[in-house]
């Protein structure tokens, strides 16, 4: 007797190349079988996905989710879990000072699950105080920008994070860096290479921070359209309005291209650019925080469906949301499938028809056709939705 059946659903598992009708057994938290078809007899309760999209429970690599401790953070499971992420990788809202709390009083009483890249910056995002009256309302990024090397002895402590990283390896993921200088950049990767872990960058100072990435490390925000005041120049995909050549070879050695949606760093300009030129993304993550949560961001499904609209298949929206996250944090097979065996983590969707209005970063909008509605969720074997 299975625990639980979801039946009738169209499947999507990129990594066991499943596209079509499926239905999928769980038994003790774990996926039992996926057949055809599969009697309602035999389980205790079925939830029916008739006429809806079945897919690995979504992993979004890009979060701010230090819910209660850093204020910029989304709740979890409300903004996150709810809406069909099961995984959720906190981007640097935390670092080694901050991480302890985090992992404490968030992590581990947490319904979703909550990985993070650790900030090199020891105290993490901190400074993100509030989004009102402007969202950097504190000084400290133009004080870190400005006096870099004052800034790295007071704010980054590379011994103290590659011992953070090693006495958390089921937990963190690797080192982010976030617009802070070139200097942090530098220290980042110096303390990713003596913890043995990725680096996650925004996509700041190009072309020059590629220098700092190596294969497997992640660029975030990689459809933003920053002009960058200090410089004054666009810094990002793109230059004078073409795609930055240094971006197809990072590709090809196999640098992870992430979305990182965000309030400032998705502009449709750009991704249409990325996509007529061919750069698109490896990963497709929201980047959610207090300050996009209510838009244009609202959650990954809607970030997915902006990817829809862009003219990818549903099938690589769901292996950039799944397969290839699952990999990027060395957990494929486990998560981002539903492969027997797999974490029983599933997320069931409607893709309602008609005209949606998808907003970007910049307030521009463009009339999507799809919209991936999340409906029902399964973490771990329990269907909390
Ligand atoms: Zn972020």
């Amino acid at each position: 007797m299975y625990a639980l059946l979801i039946k009738g659903g169209f499947l999507v598992d990129p990594a066991q190349g499943l596209y079509g009708r499926r239905d999928v057994a769980i038994s003790r938290g774990r996926v039992a079988a996926v057949e055809r078809s599969i009697p309602e007899s035999k389980a205790k309760k079925t939830v029916d996905a008739t006429g809806m999209v079945v897919t690995p429970g979504l992993i979004d690599l890009h979060t701010h989710t230090a819910h209660g401790l850093v204020r910029l953070s989304v709740d979890p499971v409300r903004s996150c879990l709810l809406r069909g992420s099961t995984t959720v990788v906190d981007a640097g809202s935390t670092g080694e000072l901050t991480f302890s709390p985090f992992k404490k009083f968030v992590i581990e009483k947490s319904d979703a699950r909550i990985l993070a890249f650790l900030n090199i910056e020891s105290l993490g995002m901190l400074e993100f105080a509030d989004i009102r009256p402007r969202w950097t309302d504190q000084e400290w990024p133009r004080l870190l920008t400005a006096v870099e090397e004052v800034f790295a002895k007071m704010f980054i402590n590379i011994e103290n994070t590659v011992s953070t990283i090693g006495r958390n390896r089921s937990t963190i993921v690797g080192v982010k860096w976030a617009h802070h200088g070139m200097r942090g950049m530098g220290l980042a990767r110096e303390a990713a290479d003596k913890a043995r872990c990725r680096l996650m960058i925004e996509n700041h100072f190009m072309p020059q921070a590629f220098k700092h990435v190596k294969r497997g490390d992640i660029v975030t925000h990689l459809y933003h359209n920053y002009l960058n005041p200090n410089a004054g120049y666009y810094d990002g995909l793109t230059e004078d309005g073409k795609i930055r050549p240094e971006f197809y070879k990072a590709s090809r050695r196999g640098v992870i291209l992430d979305v990182g949606h965000g309030k400032g760093s998705f502009s449709w300009k750009v991704a249409e650019l990325g996509f007529r030129d061919g750069i698109e993304p490896n990963t497709i993550s929201s980047d959610l925080w207090v300050g996009n949560v209510n838009g244009p961001v609202y959650d990954l499904p809607t970030t997915m469906s902006k990817f829809l609209h862009l003219g990818m298949k549903l099938l690589e929206v769901v292996r950039a949301t799944t397969t290839t996250p699952a990999a990027v944090i060395g957990r494929l097979g486990e998560l981002g499938t539903l492969k027997r065996g797999a974490c029983a983590d599933v997320a069931v969707f409607r893709i309602k028809e008609g005209r949606f209005p998808l907003v970007d970063s910049y307030g521009k909008g463009r009339t999507g056709s799809r919209l991936l509605v999340p409906m029902r969720v399964v973490r771990g074997g329990f269907l909390i939705a």
